[in-house]
């Protein structure tokens, strides 16, 4: 028989697979000893055969019974027992943690009568009534599928007759009556009573956790964060504790340090007489968890001890939720905390320092795209003038966008390109889409726990939550802070550091960690020391780990120059079409125009020198380092007018009456005899070398000078020719022989003597399938991922991009861009061969990739496991690469691999959707126009 159940004492955090984060933790907690409600925990793999067969497993009703049935023996009460019950909570909690994003009911059990015995005594009367209107809440909507706001409806409206701000003074009447009133909604809207039997409720509430793995937010969550659709949720039943039960209860949130920070200290929000729920939605506020240091001493140090065990046994940042009830401390669920980027970075090495962790773990427990984000720029506080609002900076960064009041209008915006700030009062899960589409979020209530700042912080967003002075008024568009009143469009910046709101587009400055790159990565001093000594540390670690090479594609020598402050070891792509455009592309169309040999040597003459200048600039930049120098890639008719634009222009002129400019006219004949219809496929790459006379030999002459004018200058020249959109080892052979005749006569004419390696780009599948043979005259192969992923699906990136790629991944075809992140199952499979027969026939060939791809983080760990050499990006994700080789490089003595570390390495692994890079001018800031859609 298949166990579908498991007790609390039967698990492990090992087994976050079956039992879910929530569920193992749990489990791990009452291993070691903590005061954790009694409680078990059915399977993901019950929840799985739920969502594919429709039904649940047939043992999984019996078994629940079972399990429930030790519960109430141990606790002498059985479920809805009428005189005094036992009440559970049933939670969702799939193997990486999704907070807030599926159902969880509590207070299962209570009905009419049970109800009563459970506030049997005059003090316990208002708890058990509050505790069924919320059973029936959120039983309702959870389970019944009644609208959430239809219930908030009723509670406001009585609220409202009481004068008071939250429930928190309403009495047992009140309850009575909006408890029947909820009842009455259920009935109205789901059709049928509320059910009153104890197992029946459990039950249904059972399946409805299953179900609302499918639920909306769930998947959008999951789309988001790259969550595998199948995992399904576990779920928990657990004895409730109560913290309404009056002032010596509450409930609360803990975190082991500061997640935002990552400084060591306690941290969290307590509510005194409060469940669980209304620290997490932020509908009231909380006071820091330090004060509870006075409300209850004791259950403060216990929590204490708790904490520093936690964080103890799991060797990292743990996140607590917690209830009191009546002075006795409960731990309801941890978890290895989410934490912003500069946390992640912080607390890794601080756990190193403290030799809690290897140096080589703290690698594990950092990522690219965290390392990013704090690249990117933050606000110039000396311009930014006096704040108009002030709230508590839940997660770091600069934002700046127009203001809306609802996640709707967010999405409207955001799709129509304006960049956009979400403020609310709180958030809630239905905000989700809205979070995704604002570069911030502002809310005025709730704490670092709060919703906003939670999901805010797994997302990477900016936010500051409860910021009390401003006053939302969704209603009229607006909201105040002091005697401000702003509308709805208003454009703001949201300084997430510090927890100020500014009105207006602060100016941006550099970040300090983008400031210690461009530093050359100089360990720094002073203040910004906090920030940026764990990245220098982590990512000294990441260069004394990684296998892989990481080289920079870079077109200039102040690109080159930067690359090598950012640390590359090379250039992997020297793009040269750059090198025609601007003043020197009369002299190309003039090379094109060419009606005679002679005009079209002096046009090749005349480009020559300008070609030299920028290699020797380049060499100069990179001396001592390799420097890859692709020929010339992209059609010809890249270079000459637009065809509509001439015709237009020649039209006009003939209108005018005058006869147009007869250098039109060759043009727009040239224009027209090279146009293609598809010139992804058509006149480029090598194919230009061999049908345009001249031009590799030009190019490559400028190359041969420029190393010798290297070398007289006493440097250390190392440039290589890479021969791109090669097919046939026939193609590479030609220009090969006229590489070495250049390079022969410029070392005769110079004594000088020039060797250059000559390599070829593999982006075809045909030349990935016979790379043996390529490599037989290619002493280097270098992937250029971009055109190989479009030729291996077949795909017109600039084309299918924007066409149909959103219905792709909506409709699940791919989970990730393949222009994102290497495809590896096709793509990658023309990759594995061409290194295992290239490799064959030349045992010393050199394997790089010069995709963008060569910047993703995915993509990096693809290209460490497949051997490659190394890898290329644009220079300002050089420094991603070099942290994910050194991760790539992990081996399984470094692996965390137990129970909870699933989640974290989740959230490491992970590259998030567009993980862009701050950029200002990189190679990749040049992909088009057009001269450059063939990277
Ligand atoms: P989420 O995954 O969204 O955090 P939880 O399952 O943790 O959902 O439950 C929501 C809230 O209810 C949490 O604050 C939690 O502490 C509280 N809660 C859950 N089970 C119990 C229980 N048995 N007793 C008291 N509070 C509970
Ligand atoms: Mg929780
Ligand atoms: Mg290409």
């Amino acid at each position: 028989m298949n166990t579908y159940v498991y007790d609390f004492a039967e698990g492990s955090r090992g087994m976050d697979d079956l039992l879910g984060n929530k569920g193992a933790n749990l489990a791990e907690m009452v291993r070691m000893g903590l005061p954790v409600p009694p409680g078990f925990t059915i399977t993901t793999e019950a929840c799985r055969t739920f969502l594919t067969t429709g039904a649940p497993p047939v043992e999984l009703r019996p078994q629940i019974r079972d399990h429930l049935a030790v519960i109430e023996g141990a606790a002498g009460k059985r479920l809805g027992q009428a005189d005094d019950p036992l009440l559970v909570s049933v939670r969702s909690g799939a193997r990486v943690s999704m907070p807030g994003m599926m159902e969880t009911v509590l207070d299962v059990g209570l009905n009419d009568y049970s109800v009563l015995g459970l506030g049997k005594t005059p003090d316990r009367e208002r708890f058990a009534w509050d505790s069924y209107r919320r059973l029936v809440q959120m039983y309702g909507s959870t389970v019944m599928g009644v609208e959430g706001s239809l219930f908030a409806e009723v509670l406001t409206r009585v609220e409202r007759q009481h004068h008071t701000p939250d429930d928190s003074r309403l009495d047992v009447c009140d309850l009575i009556r909006i408890t029947e009133a909820f009842k009455d909604l259920v009935r109205e809207r789901a059709g049928r009573e509320f059910p009153q039997d104890p197992a029946d409720q459990l039950w249904e509430a059972v399946l409805a956790v299953f179900a609302s793995w499918n639920g909306d937010r769930a998947r959008l969550y999951r789309r988001r964060e790259r969550i595998p659709d199948d995992l399904g949720t576990a779920v928990t039943v657990q004895t409730m504790v109560f913290g309404n039960f009056g002032p010596d209860s509450g409930s609360g949130v803990a975190f082991t340090r500061d997640p935002a920070t990552g400084r060591p200290g306690v941290y969290g929000d307590y509510l005194p007489s409060a469940q669980g729920e209304d620290v997490v939605s932020g509908v009231r506020n909380t006071v820091p968890l330090q004060e509870l240091a006075t409300l209850d001493p004791a259950s403060f140090a216990q929590l204490r001890e708790h904490m520093a065990s936690l964080e103890a046994h799991y060797r990292d940042l743990c996140d607590i939720e917690f209830t009191i009830e009546r002075g006795r401390l409960w731990m309801l669920q941890t978890r290895v905390g989410k934490r912003t980027a500069q946390a992640a970075f912080s607390i890794a090495s601080q756990l190193a320092d403290e030799g809690v962790i290897t140096p080589r773990q703290a690698l594990g427990r950092v990522d690219g795209a965290g390392l990013a984000q704090l690249m990117f720029p933050r606000f110039d506080t000396t311009a930014a003038g006096s704040a108009v609002a002030r709230g508590i900076p839940a997660s770091p960064g600069a934002a700046v966008g127009a203001v809306v009041f609802d996640s709707a209008e967010a999405v409207r915006r955001a799709v129509a390109g304006e960049k956009v700030v979400l403020v609310r009062s709180e958030t809630t899960a239905d905000d989700l889409p809205g979070m995704v589409a604002a570069q911030a979020v502002l809310t005025s209530h709730g704490g670092k726990t709060s919703h906003a700042a939670v999901v805010a912080r797994g997302m990477g967003k900016v936010c500051v939550c409860g910021a009390e002075g401003v006053v939302v008024d969704v209603r009229s568009r607006c909201f105040t802070a002091g005697d401000l009143t702003v509308s709805e469009g208003t454009v703001i910046s949201v300084d997430g550091s510090r927890g100020l709101v500014h009105m207006g587009a602060v100016p941006m400055v550099e970040s300090d960690v983008m400031r210690y790159f461009e530093g050359g990565g100089q360990p720094p001093d002073g203040a910004a020391q906090e920030c940026v000594r764990p990245v220098h540390r982590i990512l000294q670690q990441a260069d004394a780990a990684r296998r892989l090479e990481v080289r920079a594609n870079a077109d200039t020598p102040h690109d080159a120059a930067r690359a090598r402050r950012f640390g590359a070891q090379g250039i992997g792509l020297c793009r040269t079409e750059h090198m025609f455009l601007g003043d020197r592309r009369p002299l190309v169309e003039a090379m094109i125009l060419a009606e005679s040999a002679a005009d079209r040597d002096a046009a090749l003459d005349a480009l020559l020198p300008r070609q030299r200048s920028d290699f020797i600039g380049i060499l100069e930049e990179m001396d001592g380092l390799p420097v890859t120098i692709r020929l010339l890639d992209p059609p010809l008719h890249e270079f000459l007018p637009d065809r509509t634009e001439l015709a237009v222009r020649m039209a006009r002129d003939e209108a005018l009456g005058t006869s147009p400019d007869p250098r039109d006219t060759s043009l727009l004949a040239a224009v027209t005899r090279m146009h293609e219809e598809n010139p992804m496929l058509g006149l480029r790459g090598v194919r230009l070398g061999l049908v345009v006379p001249g031009l590799v030999a030009m190019q490559v002459r400028a190359i041969a000078e420029a190393v010798v004018a290297r070398r007289r200058a006493g440097g250390a020249p190392r440039a290589e020719i890479m021969v791109p959109l090669v097919d046939a080892v026939e193609e590479l052979r030609l220009v090969k022989d006229e590489v070495d005749r250049v390079l022969a006569a410029v070392s005769t004419e110079t004594g000088v003597a020039v060797e250059c390696p000559v390599g070829t780009m593999i982006e075809l599948p045909r030349a990935a399938l016979t790379a043996g043979r390529i490599a037989g005259d290619a002493r280097f192969f270098s992937f250029g991922t971009n055109d190989l992923t479009q030729t291996t699906w077949g795909f017109s990136r600039d084309d299918v991009e924007s066409a149909f790629f959103s219905a792709y991944l909506d409709k699940g075809v791919f989970a990730v861009s393949p222009f994102e992140t290497i495809d590896r199952e096709g793509v990658g499979r023309l990759v594995r061969i061409a290194v295992a027969e290239g490799r064959a026939t030349r045992p010393d060939l050199e394997i790089g990739v010069c995709g963008e791809h060569g910047g993703d983080p995915s993509s990096v760990h693809f290209f460490h496991e497949v051997g490659l050499d190394y890898v290329s990006c644009s220079p300002f994700r050089v420094p991603v690469a070099r942290l994910e080789a050194g991760r790539a490089a992990l081996s399984a003595a470094d692996d965390e691999s137990f129970g909870d570390f699933g989640d974290r390495m989740h959230a490491s692994t992970r590259t998030r959707l567009s993980p862009a890079i701050p950029g200002r001018g990189g190679a990749d800031d040049h992909r088009r126009p057009r001269p450059d859609a063939f990277g």
